[in-house]
């Protein structure tokens, strides 16, 4: 949690009151952490509502609590400016990730050339997994497109890294926990993905999850095209508003005789949702995963803005499958 350097940021800045944001699963060491910024001088406020990623700082709330600086702990710097000085914690996984990368190149065999990702968490293995795969006569390719911290990296909506090589290979092998990366590498590049997945020691494909969401990507946009009502999702958390593409969005579906309206939202749910009972579809410019990962507890479809241009026949869904499901 590199701790030295935390202590060390601190005090070059001279910082008096230090807000500490985590995701989900790290905040049960915010209260330890915590105990170590207070031996800086510096006052820690913890901030205890739910944090998705690093477009999710707590600007805002940094701001009112007039902290002098944000720790933002479990991803990698997202946001070209922050507007209250952040430092980024990766928080990078120690566990070993050999085992489950022998595992994969069992389900591989088919393959030559293949490309690899992950998250920040596991970034510093790469090296030695493309060494693993070099060994057993593949070729290794690791993207780089430049929008992310590293080569190889990938974050719930960027997939830039992959797409830029998904040409090139046949497969991809992902290493990581869950399934939530993986899935994006497979839907953003359409090609077959196989996961290492180091915390429980197994490799799997993620085929049959991607052909799943596929089908549910589909059916939305089926029901899509019914709809005459659609409101334009603007998301308020600093790096997921996209207001320029929602306006443009906007303009290309009036222009197809649909009314739209705009909605501002901070947290996208259901619930807030349901108070909008007139609208039929919804176009998500925010993070485009709600659409894609949470679509069926939504009562209305929604969609990414693309799949909202092949509703109205601006792009076809074998232009929107080639392009990937999450690209913009
Ligand atoms: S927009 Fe969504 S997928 Fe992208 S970083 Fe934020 S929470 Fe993750």
């Amino acid at each position: 949690m590199e701790e030295e350097r935390v202590k060390h940021e601190i005090l070059k800045l001279g910082a008096k009151r230090v807000l500490l944001q985590f995701p989900e699963g790290l905040k049960s060491e915010a209260p330890r952490l915590a105990k170590i910024v207070e031996k800086t001088g510096a006052v820690p406020i913890i901030s205890a509502d739910p944090c998705y990623g690093a477009c999710d700082l707590p600007t805002a709330e940094a701001e009112s609590l007039g902290v002098d600086m944000t720790i933002h702990y479990g991803h990698s710097k997202l946001m070209k400016h922050e507007r209250v000085p952040t430092i980024y914690v990766e928080a990078r996984a120690a566990v070993n990730v050999d085992g489950t990368v022998e595992k994969a190149l069992s389900m591989m065999e088919h393959w030559h050339n293949i490309g690899l990702a992950t998250t920040v968490q596991h970034v510093q293995t790469l090296d030695v997994v493309r060494e693993i795969l070099i060994r057993a006569g593949k070729t290794v390719m690791i993207g780089d497109a430049g929008r992310l911290s590293y080569a190889g990296q990938v974050i719930g909506c960027d997939y830039s890294n992959v797409h830029s090589i998904a040409k090139d290979v046949e497969a991809f092998l992902f290493v990581g926990g869950g399934l939530f990366h993986a899935l994006g590498v497979a839907l953003s590049t359409m090609k077959p993905t196989i996961v290492a997945e180091p915390y429980e020691g197994r490799a799997f494909s993620v085929e049959k999850e991607a052909e799943r969401v596929m089908k549910q990507r589909w059916a939305n946009i089926e029901e899509a095209r019914g709809g005459k009502e659609f409101a334009v999702l603007v998301g308020l958390k600093a790096g997921q508003m996209r207001l320029e593409q929602a306006l443009q969005t906007k303009r290309r579906l009036e222009e197809k005789d649909k009314s739209v309206c705009l909605l501002a939202i901070n947290e996208i749910t259901p619930e807030a949702l349901m108070e909008f009972p007139t609208i039929d579809v919804y176009v998500n410019t925010a993070c485009p995963r709600i659409a894609i990962d949470d679509t069926a507890r939504f009562r209305r479809p929604m969609l990414t803005t693309n799949e909202a241009l092949v509703v109205v026949g601006e792009l076809s869904w074998e232009e929107l499958c080639k392009k990937g499901l999450l690209e913009s």
